[in-house]
C-alpha cells in the first residue's frame, strides 16, 4: 500500500531524511517511533506530498506519488491523515465537520453524506454529539471526530501523527480504542506515536527511526522488547 524507496528530505542545509526505505503492505498497521526531531512526521508529510521529497520515489498503492505527473488530489483522497491538533471546523456541527469535504470534493448527495457520517460517528461512539460544536467537545472526543471525519472519506489508508499527544492522559485511552477497533477491522495504518503499549499490542510491525534514518525494524515485541540497536534501547529507556 505504502512503498518508500531511498527518500531524501532536506530543508535548507539541514538534511532532516536520510535515505529512507520501507513498505507498508495492505491491511498492516506499522507503527513510527523516534526521539523528537527525528524525521517522524516529515516521512508522514512526503507520503501524501505535504512536503516534497528532495530525492526519492514514494508508491501509494500502484501509483507513484513522486511522478511529476501524478494527480496528487486523486492520491490524496485515498489517505486519511489525522493530526495532533484536531482541526475541526469550530463554526460547523459535528455532523457537518464530516459532511463538508464529502460533499464538496466527492460531490456527494446531502443524504448520502449525512449517511455515511452518521455511519462513522458510531463508529468512533460519538453518534449523539452530531449536533454539538468541537468546542463543545473534550478534546479526546473532538479527536474521535477528526478520525471520523477522515473516514467518512472511505480512505485506503490512514497515517497518524501522534494522535493522542495532545490529549489529558485520561481521554487517550478512547481514542488509542477507536483505533484499535479500526486495525481490527482490516484498515492500513502507519501510526507515529510515543504511546509503547499500543504499539506492543496493535501494530504488526514498529519502526524505530533517529537522525532521519530508520534504525531498527521488525516485530514489535522483538523492537520494543528485546531492541538490539543501542540508539533504540536508549530511547526506550527514557519512554517507558
Ligand atoms: P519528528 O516528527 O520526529 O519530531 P520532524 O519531522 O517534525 O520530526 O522534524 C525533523 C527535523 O526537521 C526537525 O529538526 C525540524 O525542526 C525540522 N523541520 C521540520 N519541518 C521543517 C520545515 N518546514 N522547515 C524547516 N525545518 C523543518
Ligand atoms: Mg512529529
Amino acid at each position: 500500500m505504502i512503498e518508500v524507496r531511498d527518500l531524501h528530505k532536506s530543508f535548507g542545509d539541514l538534511e532532516v531524511l536520510r535515505g529512507i526505505d520501507f513498505r507498508v503492505e495492505a491491511r498492516e498497521v506499522v507503527c513510527v517511533i523516534g526521539p523528537s526531531g527525528s524525521g517522524k512526521s516529515t516521512l508522514l508529510r512526503c507520503i501524501n506530498l505535504l512536503e516534497q521529497p528532495t530525492s526519492g520515489r514514494v508508491f501509494v498503492g500502484d501509483v507513484e506519488v513522486t511522478d511529476d505527473d501524478v494527480d496528487i488530489d486523486a492520491v490524496r483522497r485515498r489517505i486519511g491523515m489525522v493530526f495532533q491538533a484536531f482541526n475541526l471546523f469550530p463554526h460547523l456541527t459535528v455532523l457537518r465537520n464530516l459532511t463538508i469535504a464529502q460533499r464538496r470534493v466527492l460531490k456527494r448527495s446531502r443524504s448520502e453524506a449525512d449517511r455515511i457520517a452518521r455511519e462513522n460517528l458510531e463508529r468512533v461512539g460519538l453518534s449523539e454529539k452530531e449536533n454539538s460544536y468541537p468546542a463543545q467537545l473534550s478534546g479526546g472526543q473532538q479527536q474521535r471526530v477528526a478520525i471520523a471525519r477522515a473516514l467518512s472519506m472511505g480512505p485506503d489508508l490512514m497515517l497518524f501523527d501522534e494522535p493522542t499527544s495532545a490529549l489529558d492522559p485520561e481521554l487517550v485511552g478512547d481514542v488509542l480504542a477507536v483505533m484499535r477497533t479500526l486495525a481490527d477491522d482490516g484498515m492500513t495504518m502507519l501510526v507515529v506515536t510515543h504511546e509503547m503499549s499500543f504499539a506492543r499490542e496493535v501494530a504488526d510491525r514498529v519502526v524505530f527511526m533517529d537522525g532521519g534514518v530508520i534504525v531498527e525494524e521488525g516485530d514489535p515485541a522483538q523492537v520494543i522488547g528485546k531492541p538490539r540497536n543501542e540508539r533504540t534501547r536508549t530511547f526506550l529507556r527514557r519512554v517507558l
